[in-house]
């Protein structure tokens, strides 16, 4: 048996090797990426885009998602994908999440055009009772007009933890007129007892079924089977990650008509949005990104 592994060994050592240097250098830029964040003032390093959800039948905003961008004076833009997994695991996102929230809030202040506006929660934010009362005490300082505007988006991952500490923080949002999202449907346990016991208003579809509706026939079984399920709970449900017509095109195939992707529009800065809500620009109907579609 030591032979065989032996064999294997020299047989996968130059692989080993590459490996290894690979995860070297990611750790390596982990920890640059940990001693920047630990110094960064995040009030001013940080931002959000706006990436909107459109109704595709009139080519409505019906929503917004606030997304994080890290301008690092010494990394330069660093993607959420990247730090946010980083200041999980120091323990800082009630840090991250605060001035995400109160980014969020400011903008719905300036903007009583935009209908809704949602930002992502982490994990620890949901299961940690100070995190979840420092953001109470923040929405509850707007007036009603504006926190009714904001939605919190949870993943089924960061239930799993503590699924009854998250209810319970969970609850206190919704008192407060917030409508609660799960985000990335699809990707965890997509537990049916989620949907039931946290009674979420919206189910966000993640984006890995939004690009594989049209290549697996499956695929698109499973999202009009979700939409079908969401509509029967009375749960608004949107796709993620649409970027063709066709995609477009099977999604509603499958009954969905709220969607987000780069089809209708990547995520855009605050003026940019703004644009669009106040009608300088508008996004196509689903009717005439098809006929713009047959003539080229
Ligand atoms: P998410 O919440 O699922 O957000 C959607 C992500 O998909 C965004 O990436 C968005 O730009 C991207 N996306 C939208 N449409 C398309 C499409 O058609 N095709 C493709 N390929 N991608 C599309 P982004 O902004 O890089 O964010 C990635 C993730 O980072 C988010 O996934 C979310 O989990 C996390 N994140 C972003 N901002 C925050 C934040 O403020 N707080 C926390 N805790 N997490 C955040
Ligand atoms: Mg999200
Ligand atoms: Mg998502
Ligand atoms: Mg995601």
């Amino acid at each position: 048996a030591d032979f065989a592994l032996f064999r294997a060994k020299e047989h996968k050592v130059g692989q080993a090797i590459e490996f290894s240097a690979h995860h070297a250098e990611s750790l390596m830029r982990e920890a640059v990426v940990h001693q920047a964040l630990k110094k960064a003032d995040l009030d001013k390093e940080l931002r959000l885009v706006f990436q909107p959800i459109v109704n595709s039948t009139d080519g409505q905003i019906t929503r917004c998602e606030a997304l994080a961008r890290w301008d690092s004076p010494e990394l330069g833009s660093v993607p959420p994908m990247e730090f946010v997994g980083i200041a999980e695991k120091m323990g800082m996102t009630q840090q991250l999440t605060r001035v995400v929230v109160r980014q969020a809030l400011e903008y719905l202040r300036d903007c009583p055009e935009l209908p809704s506006l949602s930002v992502n929660l982490s994990a620890q934010d949901i299961i940690s009772r100070e995190t979840s009362d420092a953001l109470v005490a923040m929405i509850l300082a707007e007036p009603e007009h504006v926190r009714h505007r904001l939605v919190l988006e949870v993943t089924e991952s960061s239930l799993l933890n503590d699924m009854e500490e998250a209810r319970y923080n969970l609850m206190k949002f919704r008192f407060m007129g917030l409508k609660i999202a799960l985000d990335d449907f699809g990707t965890g346990y997509s537990s049916l007892r989620y949907l039931q016991d946290l009674e979420f208003d919206i189910v966000k579809i993640d984006r890995s079924f939004g690009a594989a509706i049209n290549t697996a026939a499956r695929g698109l079984g499973l999202v009009a089977t979700i939409q079908h399920l969401c509509r029967s709970l009375s749960i608004e449900c949107i796709i993620e990650g649409i970027e063709t017509r066709e995609q477009l095109e099977t999604a509603r195939s499958a009954g969905c008509r709220l969607v987000q992707g780069y089809l209708y529009s990547a995520p855009l800065s605050a003026g940019d949005l703004h644009a669009y809500l106040i009608g300088e620009k508008r996004f196509p109907t689903y009717r005439q990104l098809l006929e713009d579609g047959t003539r080229d």
